[in-house]
């Protein structure tokens, strides 16, 4: 729809009245009309009415008209789309990734209503993905894959005939783990889209984003608000959502005690933060003079390493009058930091399991779990909205995301080091040097 078009159809929608002198009827709407302005700019691609009333300052009007959707709005933007692309693929399952530059884009024609595609500036690595590459989870992933659900970058096609999208071409916008769900099953209309059983999932099921352009879903996608940086917003995408997500379900009022085990780490640093910021008194377990700095200077209340303590429950319980804590975040990927939580949790809290180890189990005491009323809960991803909370806190500068900034060549190399332990922080893959 061109913006004649779209300016004609506003008008029907706002009655003739107020924008046809010769229709107007009464006083009232021969005195509005002549203070009447409808624009439409390329960047909001809705339509603003302004009334400059000439008492008052100009007020800013709802505009009636349905929001033109992108599918049947022209926009000025446009993109020229690449035939082929550069894209990391795991050929088949445990095999090292091959990086290609002869890829298929899909064109607009090929996307179906409702998918996007997105030319991303750049992707995180998470540990999620080397879990993909390897095999090693209870659920397999559909290889040959593109790994990567951490992405960022513009829409630059919407598949036709998609009704009522949320975003529109040039829109800058976040590609999570839960690519797409279908918003209308008993999960999805309780707030849990992740545990859909139609979900699908970036990186793992559905291609995703280690590559130039990768095709998603226009109501899963997360809007990046604007003048936030796509490398800063990248691991939020995952790693705070996941954080985020579990802290706001751990039933922590503010000032409680909460427990970060892994406080130094690529989740942990983003969990203190988005701690802090609802007001939480963080506990950080980790270990090293530059992990204890890091979570020191993120605001982390106590600091405990894990490899000087000679007991951790009993260093846990000093440090909050011998009571306990209210909450911990177990994001590790071994069963051990979730046993230890039921012992210092203080009664009434609420153990929150993060990690997503393909094989280890939770053997916690039945006995203390029900003495104590401890809780135990999952916490897996974030929903739309989840995301939509994560990443906007983040916008604020409420939360910073620690990483080093790659090349989509080196993903091997990050996958190594993933394997080996040696990466700390985040990983963010550059991909705007390629466009
Ligand atoms: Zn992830
Ligand atoms: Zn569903």
């Amino acid at each position: 729809m061109g913006i004649a078009k779209a300016s004609r159809g506003l008008a029907k929608c706002l009655g003739t009245s107020l924008l046809n002198p010769s229709k107007a009827s009464g006083p009232r709407n021969r005195f509005l009309w002549p203070n009447l302005s409808i624009t439409i700019t390329a960047s909001s691609n809705r339509p603003e009415v302004k009334y400059r009333a000439p008492n008052y300052r100009s007020l800013h009007l709802p505009a009636f008209a349905p929001t033109p959707t992108s599918s049947n709005f022209a926009m000025s933007k446009t993109y020229t789309i690449p035939q082929v692309q550069t894209a990391a693929i795991i050929p088949e399952k445990g095999s090292s990734i091959v990086v290609k530059h002869d890829h298929p884009v899909k064109t607009q024609a090929d996307l179906a209503p409702g998918e996007c595609l997105v030319k991303l500036h750049c992707t995180g690595v998470c540990h999620t993905d080397l879990h993909a590459a390897l095999g090693d989870w209870p659920l397999k992933a559909n290889i040959p894959l593109i790994g990567g659900h951490e992405g960022v970058g513009d829409i630059v096609a919407i598949g036709s005939h998609t009704p009522n999208s949320p975003v529109k071409v040039g829109d800058r916008v976040g590609i999570k783990w839960l690519a797409d769900s279908c918003l209308d099953c008993e999960q999805c209309r309780k707030g849990r889209e992740q545990t859909c059983a139609h979900a699908k999932l970036s990186g793992f099921n559905v291609d995703g984003t280690f590559a130039q352009y990768a095709v998603s879903y226009v109501r899963h996608v997360t809007p990046i608000p604007e003048g936030f940086d796509s490398n800063e917003a990248a691991s939020i995408l995952c790693a705070g959502v996941t954080v985020y997500r579990a802290l706001k379900y751990s039933q922590t009022n503010p000032g409680d005690w909460v427990v970060l085990p892994g406080a130094g780490g690529g989740l942990g640093h983003l969990a203190v933060q988005y701690a802090k910021y609802i007001g939480l008194r963080v506990i950080a377990i980790d270990t090293g003079e530059e992990k204890k700095k890091l979570c020191l200077k993120l605001g982390a209340d106590v600091w405990i390493d894990f490899k000087e303590s000679k007991d951790i429950v009993a260093d846990i319980n000093a440090a909050t009058d011998g009571l306990g804590a209210h909450s911990a975040i177990v994001t590790a990927a071994s069963s051990s930091g979730y046993q230890q939580a039921i012992e210092y949790l203080r009664p009434g809290g609420t153990l929150m399991a993060v990690g997503l180890p393909g094989e280890a189990t939770l053997n916690a005491s039945i006995f203390f779990t029900v003495f104590k009323s401890i809780s135990i809960l999952g916490s897996y991803v974030g929903n739309r909205q989840d995301a939509k909370e994560a990443v906007d806190i983040a916008a604020r500068g409420g939360v910073k995301c620690h990483f080093i900034l790659k090349q989509l060549d080196d993903l091997a190399d990050v996958y190594e080091g993933l394997t080996k332990g040696t990466i700390s922080g985040r990983v963010v893959l550059d991909m705007r040097s390629k466009n």
